[in-house]
């Protein structure tokens, strides 16, 4: 079988794979479905990206975001790879698919409400395909953190190339997802392969909050380096950031309320510095490869376990220390379930699973990082020794205190 170290050292100019992804290219490589569950910044991309420059024909790659895809786009182009997006803000799609036609795409990026359309079939029959990626594959799942119902129309697209490979993408992914991944998209179970999840080098502290400024404040004068406030609206956003920004380190806000210019501007900004601070919404943060972030706080509770692991994981891309510190409240509790009450009544049981999931990790006088772990599946040791219940642990009386806290709300 062909050899894919040569490319990835010319093309990408990588001297080795890293983790899981030389057993998820040679899979792809030999023609077989896989699903890929790896960690964020383990480098999902180059799984598909290798076997499109190194197969013939053009790889489809399925893609929530269009931001994301220009991303990637970007990216590709960058290394000289030949990579277009088909999406509604291309002026160039004409141009596009004549390439396709062509055969001069290794990479073609479409949102999942394009690639299930009659047209795009038909446009794929005309050209060779080397493989399917449907990248943040938990959105093809109800029981997913981010279901989109357009991924759950892709499979009759797969079914009908059913000799072109397909390889689903996600970091994020419980076992009740990744099951569901498994069957919705036609992938086999042994074709499922999962990277370790562990990011031993951030620290984890989850505290209580009693004054979120003071704390946060106080845990950016602690903390050099550039770092993330997660607020949880845009109100938020702007009170937490003017009024951390009289701590003396720059400070930006970035949330999708902003005018599209300074809201590009702050993201430039932070992505270029040594030391800022940016306060922001969750839409902040995707698609962003900054290794050099000392840290990341939650200035209130995440949307789930797999929200707070995917924001927490932007911090100490390079391997270095780097920390990770949720404050929350009993009314972030109280919000949540309300907002559970809203939603359909047939997804209840499992926003409510969820939302107990976070509890958990917020409750637990166990170690933090066992529990973020085995959320993923993983086998971890008792204690990590770097999170805040393995260096201080806490007394039985302040254990309780904090669950009755967490279970009264
Ligand atoms: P993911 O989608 O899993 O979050 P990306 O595909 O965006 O991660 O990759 C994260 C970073 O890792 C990128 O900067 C990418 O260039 C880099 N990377 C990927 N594979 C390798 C490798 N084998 N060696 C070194 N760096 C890599
Ligand atoms: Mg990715």
């Amino acid at each position: 079988m062909l050899d894919p170290l040569p490319i990835l050292q010319s093309t990408f100019g990588f001297p080795e794979f890293r983790g899981v992804q030389r057993q998820v290219v040679d899979r792809v490589l030999a023609g077989e479905n896989s699903l890929a569950v790896m960690p964020t910044g383990a480098g999902k991309s180059l799984c598909y990206q290798l076997p499109a420059v190194a197969l013939p024909g053009t790889c489809v790659v399925v893609s929530p975001l269009i931001a994301l895809m220009h991303d990637q786009l970007r990216a590709a182009e960058a290394i000289g790879i030949r990579a277009a997006t088909l999406t509604s803000v291309d002026t160039n799609q004409a141009e596009t698919i004549a390439r396709f036609r062509a055969g001069a795409l290794d990479l073609l990026y479409v949102a999942p409400e394009r690639a299930s359309g009659e047209s795009f079939r038909t446009l794929l029959g005309q050209a060779p395909l080397a493989l399917f990626a449907i990248d943040e594959a938990h959105c093809v799942s109800e029981w997913g953190h981010d279901f989109r119902p357009d991924y759950r129309l892709l499979r009759p697209l797969l079914d009908h190339f059913p000799a072109v490979p397909r390889l689903a993408l996600t970091a994020t992914a419980d076992a009740h997802t990744r099951a569901d991944i498994l069957e919705q998209l036609g992938i086999p179970q042994a074709g499922m392969i999962v990277a370790g999840f562990d990011r031993p080098n951030i620290r984890y502290l989850i505290t209580p909050r009693d004054n979120t400024t003071r704390q946060i404040a106080d845990l950016i004068a602690e903390q050099p380096g550039p770092g993330i406030v997660y607020a949880q609206t845009r109100k938020a956003v702007e009170q937490l950031a003017e009024k951390l920004a009289a701590t003396g380190r720059s400070t930006r806000a970035y949330h999708a309320g902003l005018d599209p210019h300074v809201r590009a501007r702050n993201q430039a900004d932070f992505v270029a510095s040594e030391d800022m601070v940016i306060v922001a919404t969750v839409a902040f943060g995707m698609g962003i490869d900054k290794p050099d972030v000392r840290f990341v706080a939650h200035a209130g509770l995440p949307k789930s376990i797999e929200s707070y692991y995917q924001e927490t994981g932007r911090a100490g891309r390079d391997g270095d220390p780097a920390i990770a510190h949720l404050f929350w409240g009993a009314e972030d509790f109280a919000k949540a379930r309300q907002r559970i009450g809203e939603v359909e009544p047939h997804r209840q049981a499992g926003e409510r699973t969820r939302l107990n999931a976070l509890g958990a990790l917020v409750e637990t006088a166990a170690c933090r990082r066992a529990v973020l772990l085995r959320h993923f599946g993983d086998h971890p040791p008792e204690t990590c020794g770097n999170c805040d219940n393995c260096l201080n642990p806490p007394s039985a009386v302040n254990a309780t205190e904090v669950a009755r806290k967490f279970l009264s709300a």
